[in-house]
């Protein structure tokens, strides 16, 4: 049974989200923490300023790390990768790190000593994950309610994708150039986690180009369920998507890892649409057949294909900052900085969108949002 709790939550004073997470823990069935070692994965991208609605806020950890002790769980630990970390990185712009200390829980490095997994669903790709996931009983994804340019939505299940530790995530995309392909990466990571409970944090979400330059909208909402799939179900309903085709949500239940939701025992998501909710635009699935055979023997094709299916970034020479790390992250190896100037070599593009991900200037579009 995917049951999934949607409970009211109108901002982020403290003492208001404990109360509700507490209450979405006990309607969406948290499963019984007591003497468990939990490793919280909260959404952070790019360490941004919470106000900017890029991370899981930190008062939604700071509530989910207070009830998981009241619960008696024995050990809470939390971590994150994002694409382009540094040694040592510790995510103080967000307040997460310090969400860390102040509750006395251990902030875990991804990047140290990771373990080698096969995905399923992958035919056979390797890659590291976090070495903690085999040191804990229970992983719990704290996903934020945000548009994904390239997925359509990033919640639970996409979530997880931050156990691959930091540069080891963007050239994925160059081997698994289609949506439908890199949701079924998605869904193989997140069988191997087997996510115990997701919480998701929508009472800040974002809109347009997400997960990192969209646009902040207050929701109101916490989200949470044993299913990562049901969770993501309802939150691509509620954003005014057909859930059948967001990508993740349609391989997390053809591959079995989670359903659409069976119940909604607080708030239903159909009651919550939000029709003028800035979107991405949907484009045509690839079709089953092209997902699951033409990959793997005609993989020029698909590239081919998504290339003509999906526009190149365009760079603002007027916002860019020169950070380069639109470059650190591009795994085509497709920008280069001529006199100040990102320039772009198209053919080399493989419109996996990272760049725009990790771009703190706004300084790079995407042309595939649904204005409303
Ligand atoms: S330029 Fe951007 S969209 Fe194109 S391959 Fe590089 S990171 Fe991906
Ligand atoms: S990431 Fe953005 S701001 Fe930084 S160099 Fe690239 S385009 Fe400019």
């Amino acid at each position: 049974m995917s049951s999934v709790a949607i409970v009211r939550c109108e901002q982020y004073e403290q003492a208001l989200v404990d109360q509700a997470v507490a209450v979405a823990c006990k309607i969406g069935e948290m499963p019984d923490v007591r003497d468990k070692r939990i490793l919280l994965k909260p959404n952070i991208l790019s360490d941004a300023k919470e106000e900017r609605g890029i991370t899981t806020h930190s008062a939604v950890l700071r509530a989910m790390i207070r009830h998981l002790k009241s619960q008696g769980a024995k050990e809470v630990l939390v971590g994150d990768s994002p694409g382009l970390q540094k040694p040592n990185f510790q995510p103080k712009a967000s307040g997460i790190y310090q969400v860390c200390e102040e509750e006395g829980v251990q902030w875990i490095d991804f990047t140290k000593q990771p373990k080698t997994y096969t995905i399923p669903y992958t035919r056979g790709k390797k890659l590291p994950l976090a070495a903690v996931l085999s040191q804990v009983d229970m992983v719990f994804s704290l996903p934020k309610f945000k548009t994904h340019q390239l997925m359509y939505a990033t919640g639970a299940v996409k979530n997880l994708f931050g156990l691959v530790p930091n540069l080891y995530k963007s050239p994925c995309h160059v081997q698994f150039p289609s949506r439908e392909q890199f949701a079924a990466l998605m869904v193989g990571i997140a069988s191997i986690v087997k996510p115990a409970f997701s919480l998701m944090d929508g009472i800040i979400a974002m809109e347009g180009p997400g997960p990192a330059n969209g646009i902040s909208r207050h929701l109101g909402l916490l989200i949470a369920s044993r299913d990562p799939v049901a969770l993501d179900y309802a939150q691509a309903q509620i954003m005014g998507y057909d859930p059948l085709l967001v990508p993740i949500v349609a391989e997390g239940i053809r591959r079995g890892l989670g359903d659409k939701p069976t119940s909604y025992p607080a708030l239903s998501a159909e009651k919550l649409v939000q029709s003028d909710y800035i979107r991405i635009e949907m484009q045509k699935r690839t079709s089953f057949i092209h997902s699951l055979i033409v990959p793997f023997v005609f993989s020029h094709y698909i590239r081919w294909k998504v290339k003509k299916e999906r526009k190149a970034p365009v760079f603002l020479v007027d916002s860019c900052i020169g950070c380069r790390k639109c470059i650190d992250i591009c795994p085509a190896g497709a920008l280069t900085m001529v006199d100040k100037r990102i320039i772009i070599d198209p053919k080399a593009c493989i419109r996996c969108y990272c760049c725009h991900e990790v771009c703190p200037a706004s300084a790079i579009l995407v042309d595939e949002v649904i204005p409303s």
